[in-house]
């Protein structure tokens, strides 16, 4: 009997075997993909701070694109945009804030990773359902494989969003559409050199741009990231609202694309790839009750550990960050020999107090505030024209002054002062 095995190769997983197989257990990595990274959707930024305990100078090896020293907020209606635009060469040296990286390429070195420090690595293999004792304490995985069952004393599920396992065992509740966004991306390739120019960058320098309207009137944002000589544009986008719109993710894509702010950047971009994937968007109040059960953990989108907040954009570091404390949690239990779902209740505990779950809990109210109707609809154009109005020169009319401006423009777009100090009240608590 195997101590471990971990389902999934993406970083959660990867994390969890990592650490498992650093403290000298038995552990079985199992991917359904032909190899890690092959079946994995996101944007392109990964920050790997969260590496530096297990990976020491992993920036020397990591399979970067570029290293983001520019990081743009923009917020955009159909015929303006404003971008606030942040730039630091600090984040461009060792040891590094946030990467571009293509998912094959980074899944497989974190799994590698993993293999190197002991783990097995089983690829173009599913795990079907859950192994259990004859108390029904979870007691390994059944494979797709013929006579393909893998005993194990901890399972950790790392499957990704709605997961397979994690629902299985009751962990995870009926899959709400209002609880996830439905992430959608575009790879273009553009050389090196145009991508460098068009945005200021020299070298391995990367831009990520995160944006506030533009989705053809669908709650979400949208996003702009920058590869060696390639671009990741894409959505996120809410999927109660995507539907009722009838509107299909590719077009909202396609409208980022145009608009004019975005269309310079992305000219003569080649397509060369198009995917879409779930993201679980409901935050803190959303995750599932219980992370543990007799011999079972779940960590990364499994457990709903995502945050799509607006001004971050962030999973892997999540998944990596409970994976490693699931994998601690399990070494730690098997060392006792004690699987049960107390034993393993640590694992909850030690999310509790680090950056995992410290940070759901303070932005909780921040995807809801963020996807909201007044927020999505309203301000992108109210910002917008208040700018404009500040910019614009009336002469021979004198300047309205700032103050009547706002009051004006607020009235414009439906909203009183008062109202916008009580939803910048709401965002300063939510940001807090
Ligand atoms: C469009 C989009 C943009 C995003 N942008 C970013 C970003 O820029 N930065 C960021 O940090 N996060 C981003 N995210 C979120 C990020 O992708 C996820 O939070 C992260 O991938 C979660 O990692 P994970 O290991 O938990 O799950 P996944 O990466 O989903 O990995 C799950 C793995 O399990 C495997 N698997 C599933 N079921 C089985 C089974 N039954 N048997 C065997 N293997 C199985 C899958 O093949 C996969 O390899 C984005 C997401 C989307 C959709």
């Amino acid at each position: 009997m195997l101590d471990a095995v971990v389902v999934g190769a993406g970083p959660a997983g990867a994390a969890a075997a990592l650490s498992l197989a650093q403290a000298g257990r038995d552990v079985v990595l199992l991917e359904r993909g032909p190899f890690p990274g092959a079946k994995n959707v996101y944007g392109g930024v990964v920050y790997g701070r969260v590496l530096d305990a297990v990976v020491p100078r992993w920036w020397e090896e990591v399979p970067v694109e570029r290293w983001v020293v520019r990081r743009s907020t923009a917020v955009l209606t159909e015929t303006q945009a404003l971008t606030v635009d942040f730039r630091t060469q600090a984040w461009g040296e060792a040891p590094y804030n946030g990467m571009t990286t293509y998912r094959a390429r980074f899944d497989s070195w974190l799994a590698d990773k993993a293999v190197e420090a002991g783990a097995r690595l089983v690829t173009s293999t599913v795990a079907t359902s859950l192994l259990r004792d004859a108390r029904g304490r979870v007691a390994g995985v059944r494979t797709d494989r013929p006579g393909g069952d893998l005993p194990a004393r901890v399972v950790i599920a790392c499957d990704g969003v709605n997961s397979f396992l994690a629902k299985e065992a009751g962990l995870l509740p009926r899959a709400d559409a209002a609880r996830h966004t439905l992430g959608v991306k575009e790879v273009l390739s553009l050389p090196r050199e145009a991508i460098d120019e068009r945005f200021g960058l020299h070298g391995d320098e990367g831009l990520d741009l995160e944006i506030l309207g533009g989705t053809l009137g669908i709650p979400g944002g949208g996003f702009l990231y920058t590869g060696a000589d390639t671009l990741a544009v894409g959505a996120v986008l809410s999927l109660p609202h995507l539907a009722k719109a009838r509107i299909r993710p590719e077009q909202v894509v396609a409208a980022l694309k145009r608009h004019p702010a975005i269309a310079p950047y992305v000219r003569g971009g080649e397509l060369l790839e198009y995917s879409a994937h779930l993201i679980p968007e409901g935050g803190y109040d959303a995750l599932p009750a219980k992370l543990a059960l007799d011999g079972l953990l779940v960590a990364g989108d499994a457990a709903g550990l995502a945050l799509a907040t607006g001004l971050w954009l962030e999973g892997v570091n999540f998944a990596i960050g409970s994976g490693l404390a699931a994998g601690r949690a399990a070494a730690a239990a098997l060392e006792r020999g004690d699987v049960s779902e107390r034993a393993l209740a640590s694992y909850r505990r030690a999310l509790e107090s680090d950056f995992v779950l410290r940070d759901h809990k303070r932005l909780r109210r921040a995807p809801e505030l963020v996807l909201s109707q007044r927020i999505q609809q309203r301000y992108p154009g109210l910002i917008c024209d208040l700018v404009e109005g500040a910019f614009t020169v009336t002469n021979p009319t004198p300047k309205p002054g700032l103050g009547r401006l706002a009051r004006r423009t607020a009235a414009r777009h439906g909203l009183r002062l008062r109202e916008l100090a009580s939803d910048g009240l709401k965002a300063a608590r939510a940001f807090r």
